[in-house]
């Protein structure tokens, strides 16, 4: 398997680095969790559209570049190596629309791609409710069936960004005589501004508040707004958890780009003699470079999107080893977050850390994906969920 890139290629990346080099904000924009930040953040949405870099591998009609799989990942190698912004718009581009790539209509693409794009229309995922988050089928919420649509009642939790987003998208119980609980549910989209739609934010390690519970009380959704077949919407789900899970959510480039700063921070304040830090940081750098290649493996023909309990598993606990072995490295500074003047890269590394606690959690449960990972994969026998 040929691993290396082709002149055009690492033109196309050497195209990636000038302009981030020419438009990466100098000073780090505010946290998307709070309301200024999200404004900043879509604006950066905005400018990188313009550029038609926000959707790099998407057709050119819905206002991406054509570009492969493999220079996706490159340009992802270069956007966080460049230090550019956190997406805001990451559920809609990585979860929702691969999802409608393969599971929407002709009409859904058209009308929704080019506006996700844009950052005029930002996502927010409403999978998760109180009783139901690792045992995602056991969901209460429900669509029921009126002229020309569907009326969504129930209660999501835990919504990323949803406090400031436009839209989201969600699954919903809507045929109650179906026999299994995966079966009968259907994968609506809707307005967090619509008539019947609340949305109260719910607190957060770091005290920001765009994370959010949205309730739903007889909220209309048009028919054009199911994706897929009503009643089916959990094959239609499983497709949007496989990018959740796998590279699209969380590209090598991110953990790449990690692993250089924490190798700049051992050069600049580790102390020599520390070698059991110095093979921490030395172990960190090597599984993200294994991250990367493996990325390039699947770009090849490899197991794209085949495994992504497994991936999931190494970026979530690759993230956690990078930035606990920062903060060791730092001692005492680096707890100091954003605010503090003289906190170690603005924060990022403490700030970091507390988001790479959420890691093992969301996008499903390492222990979740660790069973699916032994039954499905290995053919173990079932443990704790026999
Ligand atoms: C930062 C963050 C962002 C999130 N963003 C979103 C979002 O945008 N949209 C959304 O819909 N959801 C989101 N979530 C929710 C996330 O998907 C859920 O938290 C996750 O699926 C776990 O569900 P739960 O919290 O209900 O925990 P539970 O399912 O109650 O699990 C609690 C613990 O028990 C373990 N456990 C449960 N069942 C089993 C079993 N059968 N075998 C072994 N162990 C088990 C779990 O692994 C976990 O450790 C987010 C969560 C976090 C932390």
């Amino acid at each position: 398997m040929d691993l290396d890139l082709t002149p055009a290629q690492e033109d196309f990346r050497a195209e990636a680095r000038a302009w981030l080099a020419g438009h990466v904000p100098r000073t780090p924009l505010a946290s998307l969790e709070t309301e200024e930040g999200f404004a900043e953040h879509r604006a950066w949405e905005r400018t990188l559209h313009a550029g038609r870099w926000s959707a790099v591998s998407w057709p050119a009609v819905y206002g991406g570049r054509g570009r492969s799989f493999l220079e996706w990942l490159v340009f992802e190698e270069e956007y966080w190596a460049a230090g550019a912004p956190a997406r805001v718009s990451q559920n809609g581009i990585g979860l929702l629309a691969p999802t409608l790539l393969e599971h929407g209509t002709q009409e859904q693409r058209a009308r929704i791609l080019p506006a996700m794009a844009s950052g005029e229309t930002v996502w927010a995922q409403a999978w998760s409710e109180p009783e139901a988050g690792s045992d995602l089928a056991s969901l209460r919420s429900v669509a029921v069936r009126t002229a020309g649509g569907w009326l969504l009642s129930g209660q999501k939790t835990w919504s990323s960004r949803a406090a400031f987003a436009d839209r989201a998208f969600g699954l919903f119980r809507s045929h109650a005589s179906a026999g299994r609980p995966h079966e009968g549910l259907t994968y609506a989209m809707f307005g967090l501004d619509a008539e019947g739609v609340r949305v109260r934010p719910v607190g957060r390690l770091d005290g920001r508040p765009a994370f959010a519970e949205i309730f739903l009380d007889e909220a209309f959704v048009p028919d054009r707004d199911v994706v897929g077949t009503p009643g089916d919407g959990w094959r239609v789900a499983m497709s949007t958890a496989g990018s959740e899970r796998g590279l699209t959510l969380r590209s090598p480039g991110r953990y790449v780009a990690a692993a250089r700063r924490l190798v700049a921070l051992w050069r600049a304040a580790a102390d020599p003699g520390d070698t059991a830090l110095r093979d921490r940081v030395a172990d960190a750098v090597v599984r993200a470079r294994a991250y990367q290649l493996y990325g390039y493996a699947c770009a090849a023909g490899g197991p794209r999107g085949a495994e992504p309990s497994l991936t999931k598993l190494f970026w979530s606990e690759l993230d956690l080893a990078l930035h606990e072995t920062a903060l060791d490295l730092l001692g005492p500074y680096g707890e100091l977050a954003g605010p503090a003047g003289d906190a170690p890269a603005h924060g990022g590394w403490a700030e970091g850390f507390v988001f790479a606690l959420a890691g093992p959690v969301y996008a499903g449960t390492n222990e979740i994906q660790r069973d699916i990972v032994a039954e499905r994969l290995l053919g173990l026998p079932k443990g704790r969920r026999a």
